[in-house]
């Protein structure tokens, strides 16, 4: 099973992709627990370029093109060896956030990032998507808590930038229903967690 966690920056979804994987472990089956952009060593390489690119920073398309690169030898080299195997892979981050991001908020087009996903990783979708949602203000108060007001590791977005984000994940959310969930981030981790568990449990079972 192939299980990816959307959101924007602190919706608090790695804490819970980590709780998701132990959980998954504890019951006795082998989890792979992976982020994007990143997760092998070419996409972490091409992570690093992103976050602190050289020059004056990247344009939308070229992001859009190093994230689905990225993308790329992530599922050939690590999610599809893992999902061949047997394994649950968990990944923070997958194509919908390009979808969100450099799609919706960057203004390339939905169209163009699932054609650059098709190319390079055959299309490969996950089989539930889990949109970890909490309200702007309780997120920037999170962020200031935990990066001093840094919201974004990548430069040069504003606020505006960051509506759009969440505006199109839940616009994607609410298209295509059979492959989102919307978690509510709000409250405890543990109270998000058990909403995350009891998502997975209604779709895969016990
Ligand atoms: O998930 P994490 O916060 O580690 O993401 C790293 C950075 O990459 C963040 O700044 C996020 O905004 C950015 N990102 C992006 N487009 C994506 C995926 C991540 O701009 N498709």
């Amino acid at each position: 099973k192939f299980i990816a966690f959307e959101g924007g920056e602190g919706t608090g979804k790695s804490t819970q992709a980590r709780l998701l994987s132990d959980h998954i472990e504890k019951n006795g089956k082998q989890c792979v627990l992976t982020r994007e952009p990143g997760g092998t060593v070419g996409a972490e390489a091409i992570r690093a370029l992103l976050l602190d690119p050289p020059g004056s920073g990247w344009g939308a398309r070229a992001e859009a093109l190093l994230f689905a690169a990225a993308r790329s030898d992530h599922v050939e080299k690590l999610i599809n060896p893992a999902l061949t195997e047997g394994k649950w892979v968990i990944c923070d981050r997958y194509l919908d956030s390009s979808r969100a991001y450099q799609g919706g908020a960057g203004s390339v087009g939905d169209e163009a990032v699932l054609t650059l996903h098709e190319i390079g990783s055959k299309g490969l979708r996950p089989d539930l998507t889990l949109l970890v949602t909490v309200p702007a203000d309780l997120i920037n108060q999170r962020l200031t808590a935990r990066d001093a007001g840094q919201s974004d590791a990548i430069g040069g977005r504003n606020a505006a930038y960051h509506q759009a984000v969440a505006d199109t994940f839940i616009k994607l959310a609410k298209r295509e229903p059979e492959n989102f969930v919307l978690i509510d981030g709000v409250g405890s981790v543990d109270q998000v967690s058990m909403r995350i568990l009891q998502a997975v449990t209604d779709r895969f079972g016990a």
